[in-house]
């Protein structure tokens, strides 16, 4: 219930309007962002890098309505690369297709896209964020369409979409660098999964396909990107049976939650990579952080009223 209610209020364009303005809320966000600015997700990125973790940053903002606005975005982007290089940081980016235009228009979000992978440091890669149902069939257009001439770009996809698998074997031809997640979007059972048993099972058999893959050389670097504990020790331990090295895949987390796990891994030597948001519009994006645990809300809560 709570979770629906949640996932509801991040598409409620009323409350994003008026909620983000709320210092209290503000400052109950700082625990999931480090701040607004690019400069605030940088700066915490070089600290994350002192500790032995990679990170991913991403400008939040989703469903742009003009061509000015998605160039904007492109535009963005382009200096947060320059900034990422000049500072010697190990970090990529995380792009979601909606900012970029997808509702507009397919073939230039596929141009704005390949141009901010063009700019990308070799061995770096620029990653496509999977959202919501109604875009996985043209976000998957425009990542091929890019995949096909340009190495450095890497695609997430959602354990709880029923139609995943047969979407990674498709890809696969293609030695995509995947990024797996659980997915976080409010989703009828005909395209989802409804029983977390279900998407979890989903997650082991998706994060199998990719480590046997990546043995084979079939694909680029694999990406286990979840907070749960169990899968992260499965995926390692598949990883361990199948002979994959630790620096063969990566494990991501997002940034503030499960801390310890992350220095856990590091300290055990495994790759990991934080997403690091940052942005003025996260209204939609941090509902979506309070979905996944009903306990944060009760951190919230606590923000407002101490
Ligand atoms: C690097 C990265 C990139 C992502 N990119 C996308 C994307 O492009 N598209 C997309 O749909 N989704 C994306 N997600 C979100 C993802 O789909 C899940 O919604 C999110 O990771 C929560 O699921 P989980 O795998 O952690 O497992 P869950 O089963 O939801 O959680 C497992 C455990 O992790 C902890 N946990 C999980 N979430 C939180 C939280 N918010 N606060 C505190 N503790 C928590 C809890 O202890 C929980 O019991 C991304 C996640 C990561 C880590």
């Amino acid at each position: 219930m709570l979770r629906n209610a949640l996932l509801w209020a991040s598409t409620n364009p009323f409350l994003a309007e008026r909620l983000p303005r709320s210092r209290a809320v503000q400052r109950a966000t700082r625990r999931f962002l480090p701040g607004e600015r690019l400069e605030d997700a940088l700066g915490e990125a070089a600290r994350l890098q002192e500790g032995g973790a990679g990170t991913t940053v991403t400008l939040l903002g989703e469903n742009v309505t003009t061509p000015v606005e998605a160039d904007g975005v492109v535009t963005h982007y382009l200096h947060v690369l320059e900034a990422v290089r000049a500072a010697g940081l190990n970090t990529e980016l995380s792009v979601k297709l909606t900012q970029l235009g997808l509702e507009q228009d397919v073939e230039a979000t596929r141009q704005r896209l390949e141009h901010v992978v063009r700019a990308c440091d070799p061995g770096s890669l620029v990653w496509v964020d999977m959202e919501s149902s109604a875009y996985v069939d043209r976000t998957l257009e425009v990542f091929r369409g890019v995949r096909e001439d340009h190495q450095n770009v890497g695609m997430c996809l959602q354990s709880y979409l029923r139609r995943t698998q047969e979407d990674l074997d498709k890809l696969l031809p293609l030695q995509p660098a995947i990024r797996l997640v659980k997915g976080a979007y409010k989703e009828p059972p005909e395209v989802a999964f409804p029983r977390k048993a279900d998407v979890d099972q989903s997650f082991l058999r998706l994060s199998s396909t990719l480590l046997r893959a990546r043995k084979e050389g079939r694909v680029g670097r694999p990406v286990i990107a979840t907070h749960d504990q169990r899968m992260v020790a499965e995926a390692n331990r598949m990883a361990h049976e199948l002979g994959v090295g630790k620096d063969a895949y990566e494990i991501a987390m997002l940034y503030g939650i499960q801390t310890a796990e992350q220095e856990r891994l590091v300290r055990n030597g495994y790759q990991l990579r934080i997403l690091v948001s940052y942005g003025t519009h996260w209204f939609p994006w941090y509902m979506r952080r309070l979905a996944e645990r009903p306990a944060n809300v009760w951190f919230v809560v606590k923000q407002l009223i101490g």
